[in-house]
């Protein structure tokens, strides 16, 4: 089901939106060459008890999941592009790292997160991580009202395609309210001018993510980090996006 949201609900969502951007923003910070992946874990759950807030991912079990995901932020390295489960090891030189993170907020959610490079950076990782954000910025550009779904998704997949990258749509965006998963959902690539046309008051993530040299992923042994099938590296920006008459609002911006 689709749910539209009033402006005053809009703007308690972007409380939720601020507190994800903080998190995402010192979780970066602290990634370093030597760092753990589970030391970022518990910083951001010591953001989430301050704040009195509530992680989405925890108590995660969705029927593809082998378990509850039982931490509060996704840590995806390398050839890992989605849902990366924090475990112990330490961040190296060159290591592209993504950081998706959602929570609830007044029990309103955002979702958002981001790639970085820790050290030194090869070129082609910067490439990978420039078209898969500036896909975000086009999608984001294409939610505006009067616009269809399939436009949001063929302006991810053009950038993607002209970067000569294929897109996976197996997950895509999908819209955010008081839970994290909810109609519609938001294919990277489509046709334009096809499916939902978009309305005042939706609200969803937009979340291009791209493989170097592939879009076929498989399942990591611990039954939640999916890997790119040849080994290459991924990419993955979101951010949580409110259409409004006055054109989209990203509620996860960073400052
Ligand atoms: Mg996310």
């Amino acid at each position: 089901m689709i749910e539209l949201r009033t402006p005053a609900e809009i703007e308690r969502m972007h409380e939720a939106g601020r507190f994800v951007a903080s998190v995402l923003e010192a979780t970066a910070a602290a990634s370093a060459v030597g760092v753990n992946l589970l030391s970022l874990d518990r910083l951001a759950h010591d953001m989430i008890r301050k704040r009195g807030a509530e992680s989405c991912y925890i108590d995660y079990h969705p029927s593809f999941g082998a378990s509850p995901f039982g931490k509060v932020i996704c840590t995806s390295v390398n050839d890992a592009a989605l849902h990366g489960l924090p475990h112990d090891y330490r961040l190296r030189d060159g290591d592209v790292l993504s950081l998706d993170f959602a929570a609830s907020v007044g029990g309103w959610v955002s979702d958002s997160a981001l790639t970085i490079v820790v050290g030194t950076p090869r070129a082609e990782d910067l490439a990978l991580i420039d078209a898969t954000s500036r896909a975000l910025d086009a999608g984001i550009a294409a939610a505006t009202v009067g616009n269809r779904i399939g436009d949001i998704s063929a302006a991810i997949g053009g950038v993607a395609n002209a970067a000569g990258l294929t897109v996976n749509t197996d997950f895509g965006g999908h819209g955010v309210g008081r839970t994290m998963h909810g109609d519609p959902h938001l294919p990277n690539d489509g046709r334009p001018g096809r499916g939902l046309p978009l309305r005042a008051g939706l609200v969803f993530a937009i979340e291009p993510w791209f493989m170097l040299g592939t879009d076929k992923i498989y399942t990591d042994a611990d039954g939640w980090t999916l890997r790119s099938k040849d080994g290459s590296r991924a990419a993955h920006f979101e951010h949580t996006v409110a259409i409004t008459d006055n054109g989209p609002i990203v509620l996860s911006a960073r400052s």
